[in-house]
């Protein structure tokens, strides 16, 4: 080895040794005659003091050094001297007194300062990603990920999991998202498509009869690009035989909650998890995803605004619509800028509008409400009683104000819950220390796409409905209910799974609903259904995401700073620079001839 000890792991214990450490430059003062440099390997920096008294050469050398240089320096440890501790440094007590040192190579100007954590600007960031890496915020996100997934697999293996590898090139494996396809250069005209998932795979090693299995496992979807996806995510993919939907649950629930214990006692963890069903959880948060770590739950009003004079609601129920509401404690002083705010916010998350009913006056109970305390656009068409009624049903008193959305089921949800998590940000109702985990059960097993007019798995093909749902399936598929669940912290989604089919039968029922020809079903699934007839075990499994369990741990918004090679929001590689054209040759290898639009075509002329 180059070097006897970490820098960043010297300590007062080690005064009086003798070292050798390797590392980078991490930055240089220099005091009258003595030069320090901080040099820093993984664990950290450490002072080196070169004094041109004692270590004369080295001291000649030191001068030289640039940041980023990497160095091999040779000296004792010693003690700060007395005043001169860095309590914000693990090191900070000792320093080391340089007797000789080596460049062990040079390095250019790096194009943004590697030893804070400034903002620079992200393409620059990802074209020298292996700089950027070496910012300590950086480092430490891939540590942690690296302890999380090292968690993951001593856990599982401790619950006799066995890991096992299943192929990156294989056969449309549908999530509902495109496939990323390979050509075969041995069958032309033939294509390999990257799993979206191991879902079949997995499922066939059920029938296998390994009982227990688990990957860490990289997952491919062709998706249009959007601020939280990268074409390729990371998830421990996991299924288990003869279990049943609550043994799948407790196991995550323990896997999480140890975890979390371990790496990061610091959070608040709420335990145990709560359960809601879909259904309850569209109700009181408008989303299947909702943030538990604050109130601002939410009432269906469509009854009492039907009742008013106002068209606005009244219209939107005679439409089969509906009008939905949530009270903000304490709000009533908003201004008229921040509530032309928050309608302009509801607005951009596709609501027609938003009516907000401020209730002025003293923090106090609803009965001694006036006219003159209601403040809303709707004022004149709502008596004090209907607003008294309306206040009753959401919670509210004098001093809040009453958020109501009026519309389309789908549309008024997404943007009321929307405008709950906007208002949890502005009141900071969410402790950022806290993980608020749940559990949503129980969702449909199809839901309806309006553009295909054909009914889409909720979850995916291979989900189980309820026993008691089975004979709904061809007769009334909006009502079946599905063995599916998944896994929310913090208002993300961490993780979706099901309890699966086993039977061939069963599966061609569900296939069918989907709108699958025979042989569409044949040609794409005939793998696993003649596996069903082998003896398929009962089974069922989850997926949770890894990227995204590293952004919720450590508060990021940003997935590309959790994975250390990422694309960027446009699925590009601005270090390799992928995609890229390839040369004629190995085109002309895989028998393919390009058809490409005008764009693209300019781009592969200039490169190629
Ligand atoms: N394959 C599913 C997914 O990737 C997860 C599962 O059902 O286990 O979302």
């Amino acid at each position: 080895m180059l070097k006897t000890i970490s820098c960043g792991d010297l300590r007062a214990e080690h005064v009086g040794q003798d070292v050798t450490l390797a590392g980078w430059v991490h930055r240089r003062r220099d005091h009258g005659a003595l030069i320090f440099i901080d040099v820093r390997d993984r664990h950290g920096t450490v002072q080196v003091v070169f004094n041109p008294e004692t270590a004369q050469e080295a001291h000649a050398t030191a001068e030289n050094f640039r940041n980023e240089w990497v160095v091999q320096v040779n000296g004792e440890v010693t003690a700060r001297p007395e005043g001169s501790e860095n309590p914000d440094l693990p090191t900070g007590a000792v320093e080391v007194a340089a007797t000789s040192v080596t460049v062990l190579n040079e390095s250019k100007t790096p194009p943004f300062s590697v030893n804070d954590n400034s903002n620079v600007d992200e393409l620059l960031r990802l074209q020298y990603r292996y700089l950027d890496l070496r910012r300590a915020d950086m480092r430490d996100l891939m540590i942690l990920r690296h302890r999380v997934v090292k968690f993951i697999r001593d856990f599982l293996d401790k619950r006799d999991f066995l890991e096992i590898e299943t192929p990156i090139l294989i056969k449309s494996t549908p999530e509902g998202a495109r496939d990323y396809l390979v050509p075969s250069r041995l069958y032309p005209g033939q294509f390999y498509a990257l799993p979206q998932s191991p879902q079949q795979l997995k499922q066939l090693l059920m029938v296998s009869g390994f009982e227990r299995y688990f990957q860490i496992a990289r997952c491919f979807r062709d998706e249009d690009p959007r601020a939280d996806r990268q074409p390729e995510h990371t998830q421990l993919d996991l299924e288990m035989s003869f279990v049943e939907e609550e043994d799948v649950l407790q196991l995550i629930e323990e896997l999480y909650t140890e975890m979390i214990q371990t790496i990061m006692p610091e959070k608040k963890l709420v335990t145990p998890f709560p359960r809601l069903t879909y259904a309850d959880s569209i109700a009181r948060f408008g989303t299947d995803k909702p943030d538990l770590r604050f109130g601002l739950e939410m009432s269906d009003i469509s009854d009492m605004a039907a009742d008013t004079e106002f068209r606005v609601f009244t219209s939107t129920v005679e439409n089969g619509g509906i009008v939905k509401a949530f009270n903000a404690p304490g709000c009533a002083s908003f201004s008229r800028r921040q509530v032309d705010g928050l309608i302009d916010f509801a607005k951009l998350n596709g609501a027609m509008g938003l009516v907000t009913i401020a209730l002025n006056g003293e923090p106090g109970p609803l009965d001694d409400l006036t006219q003159e305390q209601i403040r809303s656009a709707a004022a004149r068409f709502l008596s004090v009683d209907q607003v008294r009624e309306i206040a009753n049903r959401v919670g509210a008193r004098i001093g809040d104000m009453i958020l109501i959305i009026a519309g389309q089921e789908k549309t008024t949800n997404f943007a009321l819950n929307a405008l709950r998590n906007e208002m949890g940000a502005r009141l900071e109702l969410a402790d950022p220390n806290e993980l608020d985990f749940c559990f949503v059960v129980d969702f449909p097993l199809f839901e309806y796409n309006e553009t295909t007019e054909r009914w889409d798995a909720m979850h995916h093909a291979f989900t189980s409905p309820k026993n008691d749902d089975e004979q709904y399936l061809e007769s009334d598929p909006a009502r079946v209910i599905a063995n599916c669940y998944d896994l929310v912290a913090n208002g993300v989604e961490l993780a979706s799974g099901s309890i699966r089919i086993h039977t061939a039968e069963l599966q061609e029922r569900v296939f069918a609903v989907l709108g699958y020809t025979k042989e569409q079903v044949r040609q794409r699934f005939g793998q696993l259904l003649t596996a069903f007839e082998y003896g398929a075990p009962p089974h069922g499994g989850i997926a949770p995401g890894i990227d995204r369990l590293i952004m919720v741990l450590t508060g990021r918004d940003n997935i590309r700073d959790v994975i250390a090679f990422p694309k960027t929001q446009n699925a590009v590689d601005p270090l390799f620079g992928a995609p890229d054209v390839v040369d004629q040759e190995q085109l002309d290898e895989l028998h393919l001839k390009l058809n490409l639009p005008e764009v693209a075509e300019a781009k592969a002329g200039a490169n190629g």
